[in-house]
């Protein structure tokens, strides 16, 4: 992303950036286009450096929001109906920080609404397309976003991750996606799912383009009292010697050739001299389970501000009070989100909080200790990022189990607050894009960034 060369002008490159969203817009990545805004920041930037002032790192860069930041431009709809019209009032923290580094937005990236799936068909906006086959999906909830960097739309585009939202897409895309570890970047400005494992994170064609969106976003905010002291930048390269590999996942639930692309990549690591260590983690398979008690418990309460009075869509004819919060409520929101406000609730609810919120919690403990101890037998670990690759439109979207058993491999670094990094590992026989993710101990990001050069 070296654009401040003088060689090519923000103005040129943001007209480039817009003209190849509108040649591929039959994809459905985009809620917003933001040409007007994006071409006035653009001849800022230009002015800026024809003066010789510093225009930033990111200077000139287009770049997508996913639609569940908070920013001037556009709406902020996190694709769901009930937010339509929510002209946002704040600025996110991570907006801000790519915005003084020059960064400019083209446009706001379609999801799951609100974040809840792992396809995009949840959007109320109805889903984005695979990059590389059209009959597929582009993984979810950061569909849009994965799509609009595996098509070269852009460079690098905003995501969120709260139990794979970030490197399932980038795997179905063949691009790299980004989780940090829990903390590292603020969500001030982001719409809550799940507070207790949201996190914000990227989508790029390159290791290093992550290292310097990484660089230029994380870091303590006081808005957000989640974020961890600065550590990214000054934390030590380490020096990689052990590679994990967890014996339960490389199972018959995996597909044949994303197995074949993890035996590739670990015998590549093998000739480097690598030591490969294999790891016995029984517990992991506890954490969907876990993970669709603790995650929906919390949407339930991150999704009852939406009330047809402060945010966006009012559901209009309503006799009273009551019944503007439940149709509003029940026009706004899509099946999906309802179905985890209804589990939230009962999970919490008096009779059962013992028997399933409290069992989820203790069991998130025994995953954080079985990763300690899975760190002190090696560096990092190398996993698939979800048990398939990209499906056909339609084959889960009425499943609502199979779609969440998509998730098997990513939720268990969100339990952990953990990073995982995906990485591309080729492409099938159809020619559908396989990925794999490197997953690190707490605030080790900056050196499995580094590592994943490795396996270029
Ligand atoms: N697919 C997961 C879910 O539906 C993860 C979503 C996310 O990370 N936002 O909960």
């Amino acid at each position: 992303m070296k654009i401040a060369n003088k060689t090519v002008s923000a103005t040129r490159l943001v007209k480039d950036a817009l003209a190849k969203a509108k040649e591929f817009s039959d994809y459905n990545i985009f809620t917003f286009l933001n040409e007007d805004g994006a071409l006035k920041k653009a001849a800022e930037i230009d002015e800026k450096i024809a003066r010789g002032e510093d225009a930033g790192r990111l200077a000139g860069v287009p770049y997508v929001l996913k639609d569940n930041f908070l920013s001037p431009e556009g709406d902020t709809t996190a694709s769901a109906h009930i937010l339509e019209g929510m002209a946002s009032p704040i600025t996110a923290t991570a907006v801000e920080k790519l915005e003084r580094e020059g960064a400019i937005m083209i446009g706001r990236a379609n999801l799951d609404a609100f974040a809840h799936g792992s396809s995009t068909e949840n959007s109320y906006y109805g889903p984005t397309l695979n990059a590389y086959d059209k009959n597929r999906v582009a993984g979810g909830s950061s569909g849009g976003s994965a799509v609009a960097v595996a098509l070269d739309i852009v460079e690098f585009a905003t995501g969120t991750d709260t139990g794979g939202s970030i490197r399932q897409p980038a795997s179905f895309n063949g691009i790299y996606g980004f989780k940090p570890t829990y903390g590292t970047i603020s969500r001030y400005g982001v719409v809550a799912m799940s507070s207790s494992l949201d996190c914000i994170g990227f989508f790029t064609k390159t290791p290093e383009d992550m290292d310097l969106l990484m660089s230029v976003t994380s870091g303590q905010d006081p808005k957000d009292l989640t974020t961890l002291p600065d550590y990214y930048d000054s934390s030590e390269v380490k020096k990689v010697k052990k590679i994990g590999v967890i014996k339960d996942f490389d199972n018959d639930v995996v597909d044949a050739e994303i197995r074949e692309a993890l035996v590739k990549k670990l015998d590549i690591l093998r000739g480097r001299g690598y030591e490969i260590v294999e790891l016995d983690m029984p517990i992991l398979k506890y954490a969907l389970a876990a993970y669709y008690i603790i995650q929906p418990a919390e949407v339930a309460s991150n999704l009852s501000r939406y009330d047809g009075i402060r945010y966006g869509f009012r559901s209009n004819n309503s006799a009273g009070l009551d019944e503007l919060y439940n149709n509003t409520r029940n026009e706004g929101f899509m099946a999906e989100n309802k179905r985890r406000v209804m589990i939230g609730n009962f999970v919490l609810s008096s009779g059962f909080y013992d028997a399933y919120f409290l069992k989820a919690a203790k069991t998130r403990t025994l995953i954080v200790e079985e990763y300690n101890k899975a760190f002190e037998k090696c560096d990092f670990i190398l996993t698939p990022v979800s048990p398939n690759p990209a499906f056909r439109l339609g084959e889960k979207v009425n499943d609502p189990v199979a779609m969440y058993l998509e998730d098997l491999m990513s939720v268990p670094l969100n339990l952990a607050g953990i990073p995982g990094l995906a990485i591309p590992a080729g492409f099938n026989k159809d020619g559908v894009a396989l990925g794999l993710q490197l997953v690190g101990p707490r605030r080790s990001d900056k050196s499995l960034i580094e590592f994943s050069k490795e396996l270029i």
